[in-house]
């Protein structure tokens, strides 16, 4: 099969790989309909993640060919969705809602899904099956149900994004702009989103934002005080991870207020005193994406939400390394790549 490799920061290329097999009674192996590039494979990309011939690609939705003799809930022939972190769903983290963090996870950035196949393993734990095959229009749409919708709904739920309440989100890359539609479904009263860019503007408008900030950092955290009568908002999603972003979510929660943080934050470094007069509460991390997923893709059968316009670019497979490109130069938000 062909699989997507960054060789080392900034060379991607696509090379043959063995065909995945059933290893585990509990595995499946799916046929890739659609597969995406992450913002977070930009870290590897640009140096920041050590790389070295590795696979990559953790966000897929795809037809079950083959599955272990211990899988009950997915089969050949099902279309399946799965979370970008693998879950066996059973154990007491799972249970708790927490399967992100499951006793038995193995991120799929380790199998890498920028392919043709992929083994999946703990399928009951981590796949979704839809009601059916799905539409080609509904693809990328249960494609974002893997990582980004799946995070950026995590974000909300982290900031506690409800009815009457003021929602900021930092950021407006494809999770950011996800947690807008998030902060929407969850019945936010007001919405606002913080971006320069007048398409990603435009995009989050779509989604339910009902303000726009363009300031950052301190002029930023102005701004969005300026809008809330000087108590900053009630939740604020960080959906960036730089310290520039993490200081602007700290600083625009109001006390009391709630701050979820989904952007992979390497070098932050939050000065305590800081967190101790801020009095927010903080949650987050890697998104538990496989709580969401069975309310995720029955949202999007019914086409309540269309989170697949995120997608601006669409590649075959073989031009995966133009797709980093185009994302680490800013000039598409997120990449579907087709295997
Ligand atoms: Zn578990």
């Amino acid at each position: 099969m062909r699989q997507v490799v960054m060789y080392a920061p900034g060379d991607v290329r696509v090379d043959d790989r063995d065909d995945p097999r059933i290893i585990d009674p509990t595995d499946a192996v799916i046929r890739l309909t659609a597969a995406c590039i992450c913002g977070s494979d930009l870290w590897p990309y640009r140096g920041v993640e050590p790389v070295d011939h590795t696979p990559m690609g953790h966000e897929y939705v795809g037809i079950v060919e083959e599955v272990g003799a211990e899988v009950t809930t997915v089969k050949p022939g099902d279309f399946v969705v799965g979370s970008f972190v693998i879950s066996d769903n059973t154990c007491e983290i799972c249970r708790s809602g927490y399967q992100s963090h499951c006793v038995n996870r193995t991120f799929v950035s380790q199998i890498g899904t920028q392919a043709e196949k992929a083994r999946i393993p703990w399928a009951d734990g981590t796949l979704v099956a839809t009601p059916g095959m799905p539409d080609p229009a509904l693809v990328p749409s249960l494609l974002t149900a893997s990582d980004v919708l799946g995070t950026g709904w995590f974000g909300a739920i982290a900031a506690d994004a409800a009815p009457g309440k003021t929602v900021a989100v930092v950021g407006d890359g494809a999770v950011g702009l996800m947690a807008v539609l998030a902060a929407k479904e969850l019945g936010a009263e007001r919405i606002i989103a913080m971006s320069r860019n007048p398409a990603r503007q435009a995009l989050a408008r779509e989604y339910g934002a009902t303000d726009i900030v363009e300031e950052r950092g301190d002029a930023g955290v102005a701004r969005i005080r300026e809008l809330t009568n000087g108590l900053g908002a009630h939740s604020v999603v960080e959906a960036v991870g730089t310290q520039e972003a993490t200081m602007q979510a700290i600083g625009a929660t109001r006390p009391g207020g709630h701050i979820g943080y989904v952007g992979v934050n390497y070098e932050v470094q939050i000065p305590g005193i800081a967190a101790f007069f801020s009095g927010v509460h903080a949650h987050g991390g890697p998104a538990p994406v496989r709580r969401f997923l069975p309310d995720l893709v029955d949202r999007i059968w019914r086409h309540e939400i269309d989170p697949g316009r995120v997608f601006d670019l669409e590649l075959p497979l073989e031009e995966a390394a133009e797709g980093y490109r185009a994302m680490d130069e800013r000039r598409s938000i997120k990449v579907l790549l087709h295997p």
